[in-house]
Formats: structure tokens, C-alpha cells, sequence
């Protein structure tokens, strides 16, 4: 295949990919994105396979097999609640994949086509002392993500006096040993650049609160693209260049995107901590723990539904550990017939990741038009007879916006307080993923319907059926 056949075959394969993102912007167009996507991917892999670079077959097949097999293994067996910290572990290989090739590059310059030991480039020299710190510090920073979003490492922010200094002054280092590199080529340099970006990394991320982590995942989704452009101008790869510049420009957009919906600084996401000022979690509300709350069941919330004429669903994570939607929806069904207006509300950070209630209100066949955006719904909560809130909790909690010492306040969210009745559709009292006590629960228009969110939308279902 000739140099010039394979450029353009890449650049197909590009144009796949933004036809992939345009598809993914909305819930309508996602499976198009989604075939577009993986056309892409499919191009790329052909095309990189039979381009004249290639010498040999046998490591690039066994390659191909594991990966291929261990991706396939874990898509068909990881829950839907767990995609977040599976994505934070990617990303921790693409960074590491970055420190690979740029020491594989140091080492072997000539199989590069970027000089020779001792005697490399100057610009070679940047890319891939440039692409070692943004994959080290993608590295340790996914890996401390996950160990966030997967329960090993708690989920409040781990603070330290003069942390930010620290954190300035590690960076500054780095980007001075960068500059010395370039000059210099010398590998105990190359060395001190890679472990300091390393320990930036997980600086950054541990002082991270659990209700922040959103941000932080697409923030580490926009740094493994820049790790990816590292990769692709060390290997003089013109596709890898835009995919990752492609993921690292709509990593950087949904990150800003996603800190405007929570009312953060995309400055202190980038240079990690933000929310870190505040001192303790839900300390204000620790006092309201023996208050006395309204306990309800699935019958009497199918009475007080059946009585509305309007109700707003609010999912929550509960909802998907649960995989309450479907009967979530034939309820809502249900009380359509009988005329009720049912809407459902989403947060931008419900779940676990962006998207995540529209993917499985999707999945259950939710019409699109009765799911509404906070920005679209969040007034109609003072006109509605019934919040339905359905294993949602930190989206709901008016700490955001009464209690300046919690790590959630300025965060936007959803105003159910203001419906006529609350009914809070959950297991037990605890907190949410921020761990911040949630003052709705003691509310005198809240019910608290207790139990596992799937169980109680059946025993509503009972109830609804018993009226018609
Ligand atoms: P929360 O984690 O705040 O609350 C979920 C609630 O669901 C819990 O309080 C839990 O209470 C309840 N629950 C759990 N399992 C069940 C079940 N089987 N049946 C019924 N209820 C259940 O979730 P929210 O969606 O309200 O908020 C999302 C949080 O996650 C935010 O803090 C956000 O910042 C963070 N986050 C979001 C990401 C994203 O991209 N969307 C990524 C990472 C973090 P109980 O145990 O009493 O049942």
C-alpha cells in the first residue's frame, strides 16, 4: 500500500471519528455515532496493518488477540454502574502507553527515525519528554480515579497545608527538567521529568472531593488525548495525532461544559484540588441525625401518585445500581393513562457518568420529549404535585445552596423541596457518594420510601393497578 494511499485511508478514518462525536452529542444520533466510531477504528487498524511500516505480523497478532479478548471479556461483563472507573482505567493505560513509547524512542531513536542513541533531535527530544509527563501524570492520576470511583480509596478530598504550593513548585521543576532535556538529552533527567509528573499526578487527584469526580474523569479523558498527540508525533503517526487531539480538545469542551453545570473553576480542575478549601463534609447538618423523618411505603406512594396530576421522576445511581428503568418506566407508563403529566428530570452529574440516567432511560424506551435537562425543569419543581426521587440524593441536596461549608456548595441542583410532596425512594438514611447528609430527607413534605429502588417501583406498580 503506497505512503499516499495509507494517508488517505487515515484521513477517512479521522473524518469517521468527528462523524462519531457529532453522532454521540445526542441521545437520538448515538447509535450512527457509534458506527461511525468503530468504521473509524476499523479503517485505522486495516490501514496501519497493511502500510508499508510493517515488517512483521507475529507481536502485532498477539497483540490484537489479547487486548482484543480481554476488551471483549470485560464489555460483556462490566455493569453499567461501573463504567466510570473502567474508562479512569484506560485512560491510566494510554498514559502509560505515552511513558512506554517515549522511552522506547529514547532508547531506540534509530527505529523511530529520529536519530540516533546520544544524538536525537531537538524537536524528537521535546515531543517525547513532553509526552512521558502528560502520560506519567494521566497515569497516576486515572489510577488514583479509579481507586476513587471504585471504593479503595475514600472518596473525600485528602488535604494537606501548602498542598497547591507543592504542587506548583513539583510542576515547575518538571517543566525546567523538560527545558534541560531538550539541551542536554541526558536520561537522569529524563527520569527525574517522568517520576515527578508521576507523583503530580496523584497529587492532584487525592485532594479531589467524590461529588467533584465527573469533572476530574473527563479532565483525565482530555489529558489521555494529549498523551495519545505524544505518542503520534513520536511515531510520526498523522491519525493518531487527530484521534488524540480529537479526544484531548472534547475531554478539555466536556470538562468545561460539565464544570459551568456544577458552578466550578476549569482553572482549578487543571491544576487539581478545587473544592479542597472547603473543611468538613456536611458538618453543618451533623446536629439533624436524631431529627425525626417520615417513613412511607410502595402503597401509600402509589396512593399519592394516583392523587397527582403532575410528577417529575428524578433518577439517581440508586436507580441504576437497582436497573430500576424499566419498571420505572411501565410505572410512569401506568400513570400516564390515568392522566397524570409524568416528566423525568436530569442532573448533569446523576450516575456515575455524563449521560448516564439518558443512556438508561434510552435503554428503556423513555420517550426523549418527557426527558428534561435541569436548566429545562428546574422551575416547574414549585408547580409540581409529586417529586418522585428515585435513588438519587447528592443532585437534590440544598447544601449546594444553603451551606457554604459543604464540599458541594455552588453546585446546581435539582430544586425538589419546592414540589408539593417528596417522595425519596431509597434503602436507608446514608449519604450520597459526596458523603453529605441530605436535610430534604427531614423535610415536613418528604417521604422517605425505603428500600431497593427496583422492589419499591414494583410494589407502586401493585398499588396503581389496585386503583384502575
Ligand atoms: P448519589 O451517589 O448521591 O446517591 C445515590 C443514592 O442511591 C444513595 O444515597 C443510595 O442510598 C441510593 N441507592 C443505592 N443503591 C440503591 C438501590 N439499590 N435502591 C435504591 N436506592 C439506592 O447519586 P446521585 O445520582 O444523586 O449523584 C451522583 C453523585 O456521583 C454526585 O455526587 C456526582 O458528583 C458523583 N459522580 C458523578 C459522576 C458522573 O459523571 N455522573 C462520576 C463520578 C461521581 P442508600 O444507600 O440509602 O440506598
Amino acid at each position: 500500500m503506497s505512503a499516499n494511499f495509507t494517508a488517505f485511508l487515515y484521513l477517512i478514518s479521522a473524518v469517521c471519528f468527528i462523524m462519531a462525536l457529532r453522532g454521540l452529542s445526542s441521545a437520538a444520533t448515538s447509535r450512527t455515532g457509534n458506527i461511525c466510531g468503530m468504521a473509524g477504528m476499523g479503517i485505522a487498524i486495516l490501514t496501519t496493518l497493511f502500510s508499508p511500516i510493517v515488517s512483521t505480523y507475529g507481536l502485532i497478532c498477539m497483540a490484537l488477540t489479547a487486548g482484543g479478548f480481554v476488551g471483549a471479556t470485560i464489555a460483556k461483563n462490566i455493569k453499567m454502574t461501573a463504567l466510570p472507573q473502567l474508562v479512569a482505567g484506560f485512560h491510566s493505560l494510554v498514559g502509560l502507553a505515552a511513558v512506554c513509547v517515549a522511552f522506547a524512542a529514547y532508547f531506540e531513536p534509530q527505529a523511530y527515525g529520529i536519530g540516533f542513541p546520544g544524538k536525537v533531535k531537538t524537536l524528537s527530544l521535546l515531543e517525547m519528554s513532553l509526552g512521558a509527563m502528560i502520560g506519567a501524570l494521566t497515569f497516576s492520576g486515572s489510577l488514583v480515579a479509579f481507586g476513587k470511583l471504585q471504593g479503595l480509596i475514600s472518596s473525600k478530598p485528602l488535604i494537606f497545608s501548602g498542598q497547591h504550593i507543592f504542587n506548583a513548585f513539583l510542576g515547575a521543576v518538571a517543566l525546567m527538567g523538560v527545558l534541560l532535556f531538550i539541551l542536554t538529552g541526558s536520561l537522569p533527567l529524563f527520569y527525574l521529568i517522568t517520576i515527578l509528573a508521576f507523583a503530580l499526578g496523584f497529587l492532584m487527584i487525592l485532594p479531589i472531593g467524590g461529588a467533584d469526580m465527573p469533572v476530574v474523569v473527563s479532565m483525565l479523558n482530555s489529558y489521555s488525548g494529549w498523551a495519545a498527540v505524544g505518542i503520534g508525533f513520536t511515531l510520526c503517526n498523522n491519525l493518531l495525532i487527530i484521534t488524540g487531539a480529537l479526544v484531548g480538545a472534547s475531554g478539555a469542551i466536556l470538562s468545561y461544559i460539565m464544570c459551568k453545570g456544577m458552578n466550578r473553576s476549569i482553572l482549578n480542575v487543571i491544576l487539581g484540588g478545587f473544592g479542597s478549601d472547603t473543611p468538613e463534609i456536611g458538618s453543618a447538618l451533623q446536629d439533624e441525625q436524631n431529627r425525626a423523618v417520615k417513613v412511607s411505603n410502595g402503597e401509600d406512594a402509589a396512593f399519592i401518585l394516583h392523587n397527582a396530576r403532575s410528577v417529575i421522576i428524578v433518577p439517581g445511581y440508586g436507580m441504576a445500581v437497582a436497573q430500576a428503568q424499566h419498571v420505572l418506566r411501565e410505572m410512569a407508563d401506568l400513570l400516564k393513562t390515568t392522566g397524570v403529566n409524568v416528566r423525568y428530570a436530569i442532573h448533569p452529574v446523576a450516575g456515575r457518568m455524563p449521560g448516564h440516567m439518558n443512556v438508561l432511560l434510552a435503554e428503556a424506551n423513555v420517550p426523549y420529549e418527557n426527558v428534561l435537562e435541569l436548566d429545562e425543569i428546574n422551575s416547574d419543581f414549585s408547580t409540581t404535585d409529586v417529586a418522585f426521587v428515585i435513588g438519587a440524593n447528592d443532585i437534590t441536596n440544598p447544601a449546594a445552596k444553603t451551606d457554604p461549608s459543604s464540599a458541594i456548595y455552588g453546585m446546581p441542583v435539582l430544586d425538589v423541596g419546592k414540589s408539593k410532596i417528596v417522595l425519596f425512594v431509597k434503602r436507608s438514611l446514608a449519604s450520597g457518594y459526596a458523603g453529605i447528609d441530605n436535610e430534604l430527607f427531614y423535610h415536613d413534605n418528604t417521604f422517605m420510601v425505603l428500600g431497593d429502588a427496583k422492589k419499591i417501583c414494583e410494589d407502586v406498580m401493585k398499588g396503581l393497578k389496585s386503583f384502575l
